[in-house]
């Protein structure tokens, strides 16, 4: 499926037939009676939940096919959003039995409950912590890769005793064709969680990277790059990211998300741009030459490619300036004629990353402006300061406002500030692209 239109709605289809199909389930013949409206009404929320639940596993496996139309950064969103909903559905489920039959509370007791009860019980309390572990996870001072692991395991939690609740029910699952549709499903689920756990580290295995060089940029920044071992490289769009592991095994749980800083049409030498700000960020200063590494990539949708336009506004602050570059140093080695406008906003001028090299771009490329935002300026600075707000912007973008793209990246707060300036100049929002560094 090429055009991305038609995959697109290929995708969400088949989400809402899949996420339905329950429900149909339910009512064709041979339909159980006798239960009342309500225990029916019941019992459809909970299938419904579960099954989205189930298709989460699809959603987070980072399967091309699926990520191409929207982007995984914006598949990863829904699928944030949508745990919600589950989540709404699924806690229905045994309240529109508690209200309807008092009798039902009795299920709560784990240590006299029928094992279908205990089942239903304890994927529902893998539920609740799934949610309040990924909605707080700052808050409750969680770290990233354990909330990782635990998040892995409470959702298999969640959707095994579901299942487990459901067949042991067996009300709706006990006529065997209907077993073997929530069987596939399940299938479906686990079978992604196999495929993003063991298949795909083992094809990152086979296509392993060496660290040639751990470039120093200013603003606490470093540009890791990377040669492919034994393979032609990666092919990727610029804007685009990838996730990087280091070191030993594409096994290991820890691996972050990291824009393209190179030139996106030369695989044989790719670049990551990084700024110690955690972690694992914190060690790449000390990454020593000849580190292997493994890229899962590359996604995202965050790319001046997808999209016809007569010109380019990127407007990024401190590292978000990382797929600007990517950008850039692409359409110069292309050749493109495109104005390109750059909106850069740092804190100081010292933190100023790829000062050097948005100089040389300049040079290269026809008609492209760079303007520097420097928050705290140095005395003879002549440039802008302050904040990038709309009177700033309205200086610098194009006064035509249709037919050029805007691509926005940095930190949340300053691109939630650009996104609301760019809607007051009355930029549409179909020309607008985020990259936001914060998937979770
Ligand atoms: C699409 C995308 C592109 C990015 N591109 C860049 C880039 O080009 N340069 C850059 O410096 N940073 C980039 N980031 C941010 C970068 O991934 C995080 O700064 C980094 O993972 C932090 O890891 P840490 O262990 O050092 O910090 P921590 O203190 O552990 O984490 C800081 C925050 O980073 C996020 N984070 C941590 N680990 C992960 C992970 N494995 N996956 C997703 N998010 C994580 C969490 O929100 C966490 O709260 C990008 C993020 C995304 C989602």
């Amino acid at each position: 499926m090429k055009n991305p239109w038609v995959a697109g709605t290929f995708w969400i289809v088949l989400y809402l037939v899949i996420t339905l199909s329950p429900l149909l389930i339910l009512l064709i013949h041979p339909a159980p009676e006798g239960r009342g409206f309500w225990i029916e009404f019941s019992a459809a929320f909970g299938y419904v939940g579960l099954a989205m639940m189930m298709l989460q596993f699809a959603l987070t496996a980072r399967f091309d096919a699926i990520a191409a139309p929207y982007g995984i950064d914006i598949v990863l969103q829904y699928h944030r959003y949508i745990t919600q909903v589950a989540f709404a559905l699924i806690l229905a489920h045994p309240i529109i039995l508690f209200f309807q039959d008092a009798e039902y509370l009795q299920l709560l007791n784990v240590f006299e409950a029928p094992w279908r009860a205990r089942f239903a019980v304890i994927s529902t309390i893998s539920l609740i912590l799934l949610v309040v572990t990924s909605l707080w996870r700052e808050k409750l001072k969680l770290n990233y890769e354990v909330w990782r692991t635990t998040h892995g395991i409470l959702a298999v939690a969640t959707v095994a005793l579901g299942l487990a609740h459901a067949f042991g029910v067996n009300y709706y699952l006990a006529l065997p064709w209907k077993a073997l549709l929530w069987i596939l499903v399940a299938l479906l689920a686990f079978g992604s969680l196999i495929y993003i756990r063991l298949i795909k580290p083992w094809l990152m295995t086979q296509k392993s990277y060496r660290v040639e060089a751990v470039v120093p940029q200013r603003g606490d920044i470093y540009t890791l790059v990377l040669r492919p071992q034994g393979h032609e490289g990666i092919r990727f769009l610029p804007g685009q990211f990838a996730w990087l592991t280091l070191d030993r095994s594409p096994y290991r749980i820890q691996e972050h998300p990291f824009s393209f800083s190179s030139n996106a049409d030369r695989g044989d030498q790719v670049a990551l741009t990084i700024k110690a700000v955690g972690d694992f960020t914190n060690t790449i200063k000390d990454v020593q030459p000849g580190t292997k590494a493994f890229l899962d990539g590359p996604h995202g949708a965050f790319t001046p490619d997808r999209f016809d336009c007569s010109g380019l506004v990127l407007i990024a602050n401190g590292v978000g300036v990382t797929p600007m570059i990517s950008i850039l140093v692409t359409l110069a080695e292309r050749g493109d004629h495109r104005p390109i406008r750059l909106i850069y906003a740092n804190g100081s001028w010292d933190d100023v990353a790829f000062r050097e090299d948005l100089e040389y771009l300049n040079k290269r490329l026809d008609s492209f402006t760079v303007t520097h935002v420097i928050k705290e300026p140095p005395e003879d600075w002549a440039g802008e300061s302050g904040y990038a707000d709309k009177d700033l912007l309205a200086r610098h973008i194009p006064d035509d406002r249709e037919g050029w793209r805007y691509f926005l990246c940095g930190s949340p707060r300053f691109l939630d500030e650009i996104e609301k300036a760019l809607h007051e100049l009355e930029v549409p929002p179909k020309y607008i692209h985020m990259e936001h560094f914060n998937l979770v």
